[in-house]
């Protein structure tokens, strides 16, 4: 299924596309007793039968209202916690990293997680906003968003699948410049608008797994990333055991899993976003997220 948060006439909804990917069923529509505030609402409450009669009813298409009468929304505006995020996760990022971003940059042996502070997401169309007077070094990074569906620690690898909600696309922007100069990257990763998000969430059966996914990112139609997710260094299971080692990670929480080569700061010379450009960031089975810059 595909849950997605959207506007229609001023109110604010979440609910679920419809198979043909028309429609959305709204939570109007779900036949469940209860209301949801939000997706992550949701995800913490509906237990598998809850999820079972939402399937049904996204078949039955009740209530259903034409996806062209909405405004797609990033499906969750407010994450519990920053969001979670992985470094230099696929070989070719690596490379690019030590070559041509950080040459004092070091191999790490270990994952590397840093945080992103989000207040809000940013949704589909919505615009990133450059604050070129801070650090002109604006880039983007397309990643698989993994969105957690149960609350634990110490997950064992081999269980980490039923731990996993869904998965969304991150656009995890980032300021070079900042990140750089801080030392730690949450700065340079955090600043207002720079986690566009969406446009759905797809719960885990749509997806096998192990995940492979093919994702890209264009910018102003020129494709600069192009990747799949066979090819990270830590796999979705290994990053879910390790991070969860002591460390308890709660339904809702997002994880995004680290991005392949081609970052602006890597090219030769560097071509960062700008105002006016359009970033596009695609994985397959997901769906597309565009935001301009502004
Ligand atoms: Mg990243």
């Amino acid at each position: 299924m595909k849950f997605v948060r959207f506007l229609a006439q001023g109110q604010e909804g979440i609910g679920v596309l419809t198979e043909d990917g028309r429609s959305v069923v709204p939570q109007e529509g779900f036949g469940l007793e209860r209301r949801f505030a939000s997706l992550t609402e949701l995800i913490q409450e509906i237990g598998p039968d809850g999820l079972e009669t939402i399937r049904r009813a996204a078949q039955e298409g009740k209530n259903a209202v034409p996806v062209s009468d909405v405004k797609l929304l990033s499906p969750i505006d407010r994450p519990i916690h920053d969001v979670i995020c992985v470094g230099v996760n696929y070989r070719d990022h690596l490379t690019e990293t030590k070559e041509k971003f950080d040459t004092s940059f070091q191999e790490p042996v270990k994952p590397v997680y840093f945080s992103k502070r989000v207040c809000h997401t940013v949704s589909p169309g919505e615009p990133i906003r450059s604050r070129m007077e801070i650090d002109p070094c604006l880039d983007y990074e397309v990643e698989l968003g993994v969105v957690i569906g149960k609350t634990g620690t110490d997950i064992p690898r081999d269980r980490a699948e039923e731990y996993i909600f869904g998965y969304t696309i991150v656009n995890d922007v980032s300021a070079r410049t900042l990140q750089k100069q801080h030392v730690q990257w949450y700065r340079g990763k955090s600043m207002d608008t720079f986690t566009p998000m969406g446009p759905v969430l797809v719960t885990k059966d749509e997806i096998p797994f192990p995940v492979t996914l093919d994702l890209c990112c264009r910018v102003n139609g020129e494709t600069r990333q192009s990747s799949n997710t066979r090819y990270f260094i830590t796999d979705i299971p290994s990053l879910i055991a390790d991070l969860s080692r002591g460390m308890t990670l709660e339904a809702g929480d997002i994880i995004a899993t680290g991005t392949p080569a081609g970052v602006g700061t890597a090219m030769d010379p560097p071509c960062y976003l700008k105002p006016g450009d359009v970033v596009e960031c695609e994985i397959e089975k997901i769906g597309v997220l565009k935001n301009p810059i502004e």
